[in-house]
């Protein structure tokens, strides 16, 4: 393809998009298609001979579109929202068209020293200690590994790195029982072994109770085990609880155990002064993660991880093998040595065109309506005799379920809810997505996609109460 023709596929395919983005609400919000339904539709053997953009695009529209499931839907409440602004979409065709692998600042200077002043920027917005110093990773998984790893070598004086685990198989993790699955899957990946971490439960807020966090330390120290790591979590994922830092943070200071923090979807919020009750204590952490990819109008992917101690993460996962070596490496930061890839994307562009773009006020403002929307929601469905609100709106998470008089049975509760949730996603006019509470089936709802207006929350609800109520029983 030469110059010319990209730049007239380009024209096109920016008219799709615009087109797709204002035409997006008449689209059913969750794909609705059947498994194997899109693979039947593909050919079984790449083309011999190249095709056009034409026809190529023409299966986008037939095959890939019915597939897709459409998460800047202002109808999207299912898990947590992942933000597309049109300017994080705008710098985001910029790197892929320069495409430059920011592992070393010499394979793009501007790449690495943008990322450190927007990744400073956001530590200012999200009012987070000076002495943090931020990193793009890909994922909160990927932070929360990190942190891990990070931990673990601190521990052992950077000794498991060398040798192994067989001296250090004793060492033990902390999280409440409503963390992030990516905590016990970062667990598993540095080698502590699942069995190594400990799920503290929650009080009635949903919050890691410190008491209890206590307890299992000294429990653990008592029986010749040795506490690693606690990661607490700002904004749980089924429930919106948040772990009080103060409290677990002394301990782990008095234990000598690193605290990680993972405000993956709730962090984003701190750039509103009014939400920063959550970190409070927050200066005792070793290290700190949030998404701008869900809440943050920046499109996947783009996590923001701090840490206090950028050496001891540089110590945990440095490697100079001699095509890396460069002369001004004493002098610059080399972001290779901050996470696990080598490669990486320059992500810190989309960044900084979303912060400059909306400015401080435009963030504050994208969340403040979410969250305005959330409690409005919550009032109804508190003031709705057939529905239970089971988690009160914290931010822009909630949880209910519906609830008739005339079914009592534990069961056939959770049954009617699992049926209300499949006949809304199925309509293709919402999506929602479920949780337990207490093994008790509940309907999650969360807010945070960049279109969505009050007339969506309040048609979804409007849809919820009649599906509810016609169900067949
Ligand atoms: N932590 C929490 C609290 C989450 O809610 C999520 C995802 O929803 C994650 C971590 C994982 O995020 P990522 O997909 O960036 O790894």
């Amino acid at each position: 393809m030469d110059t010319e023709d990209f730049r007239a596929h380009a024209h096109r395919l920016v008219d799709w998009m615009a087109d797709y983005l204002a035409e997006i609400e008449a689209r059913p919000v969750r794909a609705q298609v059947a498994p194997g339904e899109i693979a039947a539709r593909l050919p079984s053997a790449p083309p011999e001979a190249g095709e056009s953009i034409g026809a190529i695009m023409d299966d986008v529209s037939r095959i890939i579109m019915p597939g897709i499931t459409h998460w800047q839907h202002p109808s999207f409440f299912a898990y947590f929202p992942a933000n597309a602004s049109p300017p994080s979409v705008l710098a985001e065709m910029l790197t892929a068209t320069m495409a430059p692998i920011c592992m070393l600042w010499q394979t793009s200077p501007a790449a690495t020293e943008l990322e450190t002043q927007v990744m400073g920027w956001l530590r200012q917005l999200f009012g987070l200690p000076e002495d943090f110093v931020g990193v793009i990773q890909d994922t909160a998984s990927t932070a929360t590994l990190c942190a891990l790893l990070t931990a673990r070598e601190a521990a052992s004086k950077f000794a498991i790195n060398r040798r192994g685990f067989a001296a250090e198989d004793r060492l033990t993790v902390y999280c409440s029982s409503e963390a992030h699955s990516s905590v016990e899957k970062g667990v598993k990946i540095a080698g502590l072994g699942s069995a190594s971490l400990r799920h503290i439960p929650v009080d009635a807020a949903f919050a890691m109770r410190a008491d209890a966090l206590d307890s299992a330390i000294r429990e653990d120290q008592a029986a010749g085990r040795r506490p690693l790591c606690v990661v607490a979590t700002l904004g749980t994922t089924s429930t919106s609880g948040f772990d009080p830092l103060e409290p677990i943070g002394a301990i782990c200071r008095r234990h000598g155990i690193w605290l990680h923090v993972d405000a993956a979807w709730a962090g984003s919020a701190l750039v509103a002064p009014e939400y920063r009750w959550m970190i409070a204590g927050v200066e005792q952490a070793n290290s700190f993660v949030v998404n701008p990819h869900k809440w943050l109008l920046t499109n996947f992917d783009c996590t923001a991880h701090f840490v206090r101690d950028p050496d001891a993460l540089v110590r945990t996962f440095e490697i100079l093998p001699e095509y890396l070596k460069t002369k001004e490496r004493d002098r610059v930061v080399d972001y290779r040595d901050w996470g696990i890839p080598l490669g990486r994307r320059f992500r810190a562009l989309k960044l900084w065109f979303v912060i400059r773009y909306y400015g401080i006020e435009g963030l504050q403002a994208h969340i403040r309506d979410h969250v305005a929307l959330a409690s409005e929601l919550g009032e109804r469905i508190v003031a709705t005799d057939d529905f239970e609100l089971m988690v009160p709106p914290r931010l822009a998470l909630l949880c209910f379920r519906y609830r008739p008089a005339d079914i009592e049975d534990a069961g056939a509760l959770d049954e009617v809810n699992q049926r209300l949730i499949e006949t809304l996603n199925d309509s293709g006019a919402l999506y929602l997505t479920q949780t337990r509470i207490g093994g008790t089936f509940a309907i999650r709802f969360a807010i945070g996609a960049q279109r969505t207006e009050a007339r969506h929350v309040e048609e979804a609800w409007r849809r919820i109460e009649e599906t509810a109520r016609t169900l067949p029983r």
